[in-house]
């Protein structure tokens, strides 16, 4: 039985082509308790999106892994689906306009934040592309993102964001409290280090991790594990937060690392990572 909790808080797991639960064994394997599992990009599963069923569908695939990892820990696992913001971008190529992908991808927002009410789900995952495109492109991509915010607010969930890098989010962080969604209930997923706005998802490498260690504010802590055969090397693999979680309780920081770990997670999805420890 592990004694702390140690949580990754952004990970896929690919039962159809990757390698699902197993890698959910390897992070147990290495001490990991905890697991925040996103739904892989719906164009993995499901060739054409052209309704919202794409998306059930790999919503229902994500949450029958996520059952089959918590098998695998002393902890438990918990479903968090959305849509990908570079969704935007496939669909403008493949002839909508951005006001049509928008709908689209709102409606896929919808059915996330249902499974969220229905039980399984924990959060939902909205954002803007990390790369530049039109300016019709973007409001859109943000107007999307404005809806996750809305259906967390309706919901009472968190929302993850993929977004751009860097570290000013204020305005977003202002428009999730306009629509009644708490800062401190919306990440910022692939955060290297402390951020403004949103709750930092830091990226498990020793300088970010240090980074928002040695600040005082709240943090979680991730990989981004895509569990894609195709690209093993991309990507931080499933040991990686329990080895830097040691690495960091060897530098001295145990305080940051309860943060983490426990408090964190508890403020920003309403969590208990020690109680369910015995699950
Ligand atoms: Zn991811």
């Amino acid at each position: 039985m592990s004694e702390t909790p140690i949580l990754d808080n952004h990970l896929h797991l690919d039962p159809v082509n990757g390698r699902g639960a197993e890698a959910a064994a390897e992070f147990a394997d290495a001490g990991g308790t905890h697991l925040l599992v996103l739904n892989k990009p719906s164009w993995y599963f499901v060739d054409d999106v052209d309704g919202v069923e794409a998306f059930r569908e790999t919503f229902e695939i994500t949450c029958e892994v996520v059952e089959d990892a918590t098998e695998e820990l002393d902890g438990r696992a918990w479903p968090v689906l959305g849509v990908h913001p570079a969704l935007i971008s496939r669909l403008v190529e493949d002839g909508y306009t951005p006001a049509e992908a928008r709908d689209l991808m709102q409606s896929g927002l919808e059915v996330a934040a249902e499974f969220v009410a229905d039980g399984p789900a924990l959060a939902i995952k909205s954002g803007r592309p990390h790369y530049e495109v039109d300016d019709d492109v973007w409001a859109a991509a943000n107007e999307v993102m404005r809806h996750a915010f809305e259906l967390g607010s309706e919901t009472g969930c968190a929302v993850q964001l993929h977004t751009e890098g860097g570290e000013d989010f204020e305005e977003v962080a202002e428009w999730a409290e306009d629509r009644g969604l708490p800062r401190e209930r919306v990440v910022k997923h692939y955060s290297g280090g402390p951020v403004e706005g949103p709750i930092p998802s830091v990226i498990a490498n020793k300088d970010a991790l240090e980074a928002a260690a040695s600040e005082d504010g709240p943090f979680l802590m991730e990989t981004d594990f895509l569990d894609d055969p195709e690209r093993p090397g991309a990507v931080l693999g499933p040991k990686t937060v329990p080895r830097r979680v040691r690495w960091l309780t060897e530098q001295g920081y145990e305080d940051a690392l309860r943060t983490a770990h426990v408090d964190t997670p508890a403020r920003v999805y309403g969590i208990d990572t020690e109680a369910t420890l015995d699950e």
